[in-house]
């Protein structure tokens, strides 16, 4: 691993690099918005330009998936000097939108591909999500099959070179604008739940594949139900080994729970600090501080844990020396990230008061109408990669000890 000295030489070249290379008609720009799809048809030409300029630069310096080998589109680095890239791209106030862009590429289905895959998946699947040009997604929930996913019936069927995919996906998130989908199907009925099951990667674009987007409380629609009627996945894109997609799938939700844990990678600027804005709306005493006592303790404590947090998940980075470590402690880490974010967004509608309950029109400003919409979409963190409670259970289960009572495994 670098020293301390190695480190800072690393983080002046990244720092002068992003000053360099962060194209100047990006900023201020909300690119993590653009990268996810949702508002980038209405970005101006220049900021679409800009923004392929930006992605093509991070792609060519490995920068898109900075641990990944070289050879498949990384730059070889340590976990260490991944963070540094963040956090010098957060510090000079832009983004990195790789691997937002590839939807579960970079953060769940590459680091899967890295462990199960053939050298042939690797070399053909690896280097587009790298380079942030193929998006994918994850089709793993059915309107039957959510906490417990190994009761899905979608079926995959022997058809010589390929398999043909019959049944109903949900909440497939970015699947309306996926170039390629990782599915659990099932390949052997006859066999135990977990047994008879497999993954495998498949094209989105092609007849037998139909999303249909949901329409969520916060107004977008990052998600979709997707129905497969004979779609088709090629037998050479079988991950793992045949009904064994149970292996490949557990370990592939570890790395969505690790990506969730909040305390790695990149993030935006808070635009204005929550005690700021409580300044600012609920008005300071005499002494300067904060008029509203109740309000500043809530305040501090939020502060406190949220700072607690970010300092376990660095412990636990630090403590892996660099191996790609995915444990049950990501259970505790997801957790706690969401407690920590949804009291932040609780804590932000309350000091807006009536300015924090706005959903459109002139006497609301822009952030207002955000933080909203944030506080909103905040709710669903404590249901997708697993609920606040199915992850309890593995924390009572793996991390504690404690015998199994009522859940399933
Ligand atoms: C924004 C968002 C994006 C998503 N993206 C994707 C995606 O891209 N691909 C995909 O496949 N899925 C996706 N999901 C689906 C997500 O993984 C499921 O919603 C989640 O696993 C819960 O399943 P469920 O909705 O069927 O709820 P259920 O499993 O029916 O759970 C309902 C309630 O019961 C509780 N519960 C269930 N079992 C237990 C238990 N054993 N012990 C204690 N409590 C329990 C749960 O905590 C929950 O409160 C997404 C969900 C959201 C909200």
């Amino acid at each position: 691993m670098e020293n301390a000295s190695q480190l800072q030489s690393f983080r002046e070249d990244v720092k002068g690099w992003v000053a360099a290379n962060f194209p100047a008609s990006l900023a201020g720009v909300d690119l993590a918005g653009l990268a996810g799809g949702e508002s980038g048809a209405r970005a101006s030409d220049e900021v679409k330009a800009g923004m392929e300029t930006w992605r093509q630069r991070l792609a060519e310096k490995g920068w898109g998936a900075p641990t990944w080998p070289v050879e498949f589109g990384g730059a070889g680095l340590s976990d260490r000097e991944a963070d540094v890239i963040g956090e010098e791209i957060h510090q000079a106030g832009a983004y990195n939108p790789i691997p937002h862009m590839t939807g579960m590429g970079v953060t769940m289905v590459g680091p899967t591909l890295l462990e199960y895959g053939t050298d042939e998946q690797k070399a053909r699947h690896l280097k587009g999500i790298a380079s942030g040009e193929i998006r994918w997604c994850l089709g793993l929930s059915e309107p039957n099959a959510g906490s417990d996913l190994a009761s899905l019936s979608t079926k995959a069927e022997d058809q010589g070179d390929y398999f043909a995919l019959n049944g109903q996906k949900v909440w497939t998130s970015g699947a309306h604008i996926s170039q390629w989908c990782g599915a659990l199907v099932r390949t052997d009925s006859d066999a135990g739940k977990r047994d008879g099951i497999s993954f495998v990667m498949l094209p989105m674009q092609q007849d037998g594949v139909e999303t249909r987007p949901i329409r969520l409380i916060s107004g977008v629609s990052p998600f979709c139900e997707t129905y497969f009627t004979d779609a088709r996945a090629e037998k050479g894109d079988l991950l793992g080994n045949l009904n064994d997609g149970w292996s490949v799938v557990k370990r592939l939700l570890q790395h969505e729970r690790q990506s969730q844990t909040g305390g790695r990678g990149v993030s935006m600027v808070d635009a204005e600090p929550l005690h700021v804005k409580a300044q600012r709306f609920v008005g300071v005493d005499d002494s300067g501080a904060l008029a509203d006592r109740d309000l500043r303790q809530r305040l501090v404590r939020n502060y406190m844990d949220a700072t607690a947090h970010r300092l376990t998940a660095q412990r636990i980075t630090d403590e892996a020396a660099g191996r790609v470590e995915v444990s049950a402690a990501a259970s505790i880490l997801k957790n706690s990230n969401t407690r920590v974010a949804q009291g932040k967004a609780e804590l932000a509608l309350e000091i807006m008061g009536s300015q924090g309950i706005g959903w459109s029109g002139d006497d609301f400003a822009e952030d207002e109408l955000g933080i909203v919409r944030e506080w909103l979409s905040g709710k669903a963190m404590s249901i997708y990669g697993g609920s606040y409670e199915v992850q309890n259970n593995i924390i009572s289960k793996h991390v504690l000890g404690l015998p199994e009572t009522t859940q399933k495994g």
